[in-house]
């Protein structure tokens, strides 16, 4: 192969898609099956992030266009668009939306009557904002699709080797190595990528409530569906651990989950049909992370006074070669997938550098300092 991504979630399913499309090879390794991860418990709203100005404000409103663009046009199948209600959750959001609704560029609308008289109060109190497009992809069937035409395999990859030009994962051989994992353990020893897996429950329910746009708010609600579901979530819960062998209390994820849409509107005759959980990869400072890896051991070995604070500039770094990571998306996987994935095969493709606010590097000198007192 030319390349070997291990991991199939949104990242490895786009960034597979994106590489096969140029003429490359790929082989895509997941232990567990296609959406498997994160990937296979998102409610995959396309939604943008309303945050204050600033790098990742920037990122993130041209990935979210992006986004809507690629599945619109090229999984239309997979895409439920309708217009999208955003509520803040507190007078703090409610600043930030008022500060996005002046700036944004998206194109805003008034909300209908009916909508309206399905909201709560409290809804109706907050500040708000009314996007006339927003979407909600069908996570698993866009994963497939997008992996359409790649070999698949299902095993564990462990123990993953580069010896003379060639990354060896099992049985399979590439040039280029993709690391798209998600908040699973590493795979290399690069404990300075600064991950967190944030845990998060959903749920699919049926109700007589037929509701007419994505609704954000202290949980995401989205659109009945032409199945007559409507899924609602997720939680965030950066305690729970699927790793830590503790079982999940899944009743009272629902509990929460029906709780907090309660305070949006009123569902009625709500029968449960299905949960999802997952872990969400957040990287510490909230940026998404693609690029090059650092092996950390020989690039102190070779600066060994970054220990001890001395800037290096990044280019003088010893990385994995041929080794790139797509990962850190938080909860906004499937609206950065299409905006990395697409930047990764510029990269690998076309010799196009990857922007450096995006490197999963820019946490090695911080962590090689604190290196200094283990040394
Ligand atoms: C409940 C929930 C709701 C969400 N809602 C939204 C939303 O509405 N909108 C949005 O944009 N995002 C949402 N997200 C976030 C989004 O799902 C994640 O950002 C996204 O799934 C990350 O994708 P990924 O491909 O990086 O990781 P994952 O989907 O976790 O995929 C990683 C894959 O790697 C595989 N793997 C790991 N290690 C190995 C190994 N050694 N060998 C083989 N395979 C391996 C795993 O089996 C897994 O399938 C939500 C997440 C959750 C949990």
């Amino acid at each position: 192969y030319d390349a070997i991504i291990i991991g199939a979630g949104i990242n490895g399913c786009c960034s597979a898609y994106f590489l096969h499309r140029a003429g490359l090879r790929v082989a895509l390794v997941d232990e567990a099956g296609i959406a498997s991860g994160g990937s296979g418990a998102a409610g995959a709203f396309i939604s943008p992030k309303i945050s204050k100005a600033g790098e990742l404000k920037e990122i993130m409103g041209e990935a979210h266009a992006e986004a809507l663009a690629f599945y619109t046009a090229n999984f239309p199948e997979f895409t439920l668009t309708k217009p999208l209600l955003h509520i803040a959750n507190s007078p703090q959001e409610g600043g930030k939306v008022t500060a996005f609704k002046r700036e944004s560029t998206l194109e805003q609308t008034a909300m209908s009557e009916g909508l309206r008289s399905l909201l709560s109060d409290e809804a109706l109190q907050c500040e708000s904002i009314y996007f006339s497009h927003g979407a909600v992809v069908d996570a698993q069937g866009v994963c497939c699709a997008l992996s359409n035409g790649v070999d698949f395999f299902c095993f564990k990859a462990e123990n993953i080797t580069h010896q003379n030009s060639t990354w060896h994962v099992g049985e399979l051989r590439a040039k280029h190595l993709i690391l798209s994992i998600g908040a699973y353990p590493k795979l290399l020893p690069i404990d300075y990528v600064g991950l967190r897996g944030i845990w998060g429950h959903r749920i699919d329910i049926q109700t007589s409530t037929a509701i007419p746009s994505i609704l954000h708010h202290h949980v995401s609600i989205s659109p009945t569906t032409k199945e007559g579901i409507v899924a609602i979530g997720a939680t965030h819960d950066v305690h729970y651990s699927p790793f830590s062998g503790e079982p999940y209390e899944r009743e009272e994820g629902r509990k929460i989950l029906l709780k907090k849409a309660s305070k949006t509107l009123k569902l009625n005759n709500i029968n449960i049909m299905k949960d999802y959980m997952g872990l969400r990869s957040g990287s510490n400072d909230y940026l998404p992370m693609l690029g090059r890896l650092v092996e950390s051991d020989a690039t102190l070995q070779k600066y060994p006074h970054m220990r001890h604070g001395e800037a290096i500039d990044p280019s003088e770094y010893i990385y994995y070669p041929n080794l790139t990571m797509i990962n850190g998306s938080g909860g906004y996987g499937f609206v950065l997938a299409p905006y990395l994935a697409k930047r990764l095969k510029e990269y690998i493709v076309d010799g196009v550098s990857i922007d450096p606010i995006l490197s999963p590097s820019r946490f090695f000198p911080r962590w090689a300092k604190r290196k200094k007192n283990q040394s």
